[in-house]
């Protein structure tokens, strides 16, 4: 093998945990509860706005902070569910999903040197767009059964050079759903030390039990300080399509699209007008979601109880993570995940993947499985998982 090419601060990420283990899953014929994914279609009238956007015409670039009608929606959405209300001129940007908007806010206000504080676990691109900006991450350890954050060590982490607060409720891969309260105490920190939040809230709309998520921008002293980021890909079934965006006060969301316009100048045109039909959907549609994926989740809940798995109950997201240590003497969750691919057929991922190294140890034992799956495709993975576990 020729040496390395990759730049020295992308080389400790290698290849996305997602690609591979989904390349797996198609080589091995396996059930995919890896990536976060649904496998099946959002709203008719979603998909047929798309087509008809493409038919009618919308086949070229799109103004950089991206289509109007899609820029009001999202400002019309945060209005309704969180009373936040956007300047749709100013305060509201369309990026290529919720992942460019993080590199953006990221790439786009980070000086190297800087310090990003950050929950760990954490979804895999925030280590990396942290590292691309040459800034440093530091990590708030959430430790299971509950997962929830501790304020003292937030505190303690904050140094002269922490400029971002990057938080991330509903929580990938836990399914922690942050409180108003544990929301209030962290713009505390952010007031006091005169930090940025960034907040990605892509599994807004994914809450369960009654509960209901509450936007970072609700909190009056937070509106002016945070990036609230998101995307249509969770919420309407179009992870492929990714649209997302950012909001914010002008100053802000300017830093982001000062980044943006370098890495995808705009994004696909036809999805836009269809995201923005997606939003102004009536709230049933919402509701539905959120109860229809609920039972999803106590569907894997049981098939996992039931094989023999201890795993930690989500309140909310795609996901629910167990701890393998009964099932895998030496607790390598990789190692189970290859295995549990080629003797069982389903696919699941390791989390450590979301641990920096010096923490790696506490994601070791642990997995994530994806319920935002068919009914009946959960039922063959439990059937799989219970002949496998036998
Ligand atoms: N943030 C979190 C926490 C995620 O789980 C994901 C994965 N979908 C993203 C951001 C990226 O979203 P998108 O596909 O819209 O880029
Ligand atoms: N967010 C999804 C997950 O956590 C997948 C995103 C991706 O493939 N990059 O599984």
């Amino acid at each position: 093998m020729p040496p390395s090419v990759v730049a020295s601060r992308l080389q400790p990420f290698g290849t996305t945990i997602f690609a591979e283990m989904s390349a797996l899953a198609a080589e091995l014929g396996a059930i995919n509860l890896g990536q976060g994914f649904p496998d099946s279609d959002g709203p008719r009238e979603v998909l047929d706005v798309a087509i008809e956007s493409i038919n009618g015409g919308l086949n070229q670039y799109p103004p950089g902070m991206g289509m109007q009608v899609l820029r009001e929606a999202i400002a019309q959405h945060q209005q309704r569910f969180y009373g936040v209300s956007y300047n749709c001129d100013t305060e509201v940007l369309v990026t290529a999903g919720a992942t460019e908007a993080i590199a953006g806010a990221l790439l786009g206000l980070l000086e190297p040197g800087d310090e990003v504080i950050v929950f760990e676990p954490m979804y895999d691109s925030y280590q990396a767009c942290i590292a691309m900006a040459g800034a440093v991450s530091v990590p708030i350890l959430l430790e299971p059964p509950m997962y929830r954050p501790n304020m003292d060590a937030f505190e303690a982490a904050i140094t002269t050079r922490t400029k971002i607060l990057l938080i991330n409720s509903p929580h990938n891969p836990t399914g922690m759903l942050l409180t108003r309260e544990e929301q209030e105490h962290i713009v505390r920190i952010a007031e006091q030390h005169n930090l940025i939040i960034v907040s990605d809230e892509v599994y807004e709309h994914l809450v369960f039990d009654g509960q209901r998520h509450v936007s970072i921008a609700e909190i009056p002293q937070a509106r002016n300080r945070s990036i609230v980021i998101s995307s249509g890909g969770k919420t309407f079934h179009t992870t492929g399509w990714k649209v997302g965006w950012a909001v914010g006060p002008a100053h802000l969301i300017a830093a982001v699209r000062s980044a943006k316009q370098f890495l995808t100048y705009v994004n696909a045109a036809p999805f836009q007008p269809a995201i923005a039909r997606g939003l102004l959907m009536p709230d049933e549609y919402f509701t539905q979601l959120a109860k229809n994926l609920e039972d999803r989740r106590n569907q894997l809940c049981d098939v996992l109880s039931e094989s023999g798995f201890q795993y930690f109950r989500p309140q909310a997201t795609y996901f629910v993570t167990a701890d393998i240590r009964s099932m895998q003497a030496n607790g390598d969750g990789r190692e189970f995940c290859q295995r549990l691919a080629h003797e069982a057929g389903v696919v699941a991922i390791p989390n450590v993947v979301f641990y920096t190294p010096q923490n790696a140890h506490s994601g070791r034992h642990l997995v994530r499985f994806a319920f935002c799956k068919q009914e009946k495709v959960i039922a063959q993975a439990a059937q799989r998982l219970r002949n496998w576990a036998q």
